[in-house]
């Protein structure tokens, strides 16, 4: 068994332990494999070792590893912070968008994608523990953009995306509460169904809070080499 083997099995072991201890179904919850600076060779490993969802962050390396690993069956999230003027990307090349913190973003990616393409997924980014930064919107914009992102044609609004400082288990209940409280807005509540949170140091605080996707990077691939990064 090689190394990207392992690891994958490790990962799924803890997950399936961090299910079995909030006697959660090992089912209810997706590892979505963030593959950021590694090559697609490695994305291709990853694959044979039976893994078929990849996040990326960043649009150019995203688009050249989705052009290189096109005969591959892979669903790709976008993860990253959505710029306005990169939607028309997003809308046609992946399957999932985790990054929507604004109305005109989501009206931009409804608006571009194509109707004969399947729904574009989406999950709201939320500020949750009220970090400086301008990724995510407020928790109390919540209900009104769920009230309207769900109802915009060739998008399927999922849930919401998460990520907050180091050590604050807190923040992944808070999630979990709103997720759950803004359901009645959804036009389409049957499609509120992802929690998307939690990363290789905190997978199991946030799947014990009820995170549905847990997005993981080092704990399969490594550590990052951002100084390599093409
Ligand atoms: C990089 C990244 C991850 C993965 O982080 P690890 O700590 O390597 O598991 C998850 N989510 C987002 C949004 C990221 O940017």
């Amino acid at each position: 068994m090689n190394i990207l083997q392992q690891s994958r099995n490790l990962v799924l072991a803890q997950i399936q332990k961090a299910c079995q201890q909030a006697e959660r179904d090992e089912h209810s919850v997706e590892l979505l494999a963030v593959s950021k600076t590694h090559p697609s060779e490695t994305l291709a490993e990853m694959y044979a070792a039976g893994q078929r969802r990849f996040g990326e962050n960043y649009l150019q390396e995203a688009l050249d590893k989705i052009e290189a690993l096109k005969e591959f069956d892979i669903e790709w999230h976008f993860i990253g912070h959505v710029q306005r003027n990169k939607t028309k990307h997003l809308a046609e090349k992946f399957a999932w968008v985790h990054g929507v913190d604004r109305l005109i973003i989501a009206e931009r990616l409804s608006s571009q994608r194509e109707a004969s393409q399947a729904p574009l997924n989406i999950c709201l980014q939320v500020n949750i523990d009220a970090q400086d930064t301008k990724d995510g919107c407020q928790p109390a914009e919540v209900a009104e953009l769920v009230t309207k992102i769900s109802q915009l044609p060739n998008l399927c609004l999922r849930g919401l995306m998460v990520i907050p400082a180091p050590n604050n288990a807190a923040a992944f209940k808070d999630a979990k509460a709103l997720f759950d409280a803004v359901k009645t807005q959804h036009a389409h509540p049957e499609d509120w169904d992802t929690l998307s949170m939690g990363m290789s140091a905190d997978m199991s605080e946030a799947i014990a809070a009820g995170s549905t996707m847990v997005r993981v990077g080092t704990a399969l691939f490594g550590a990052r080499d951002y100084s390599a990064k093409a």
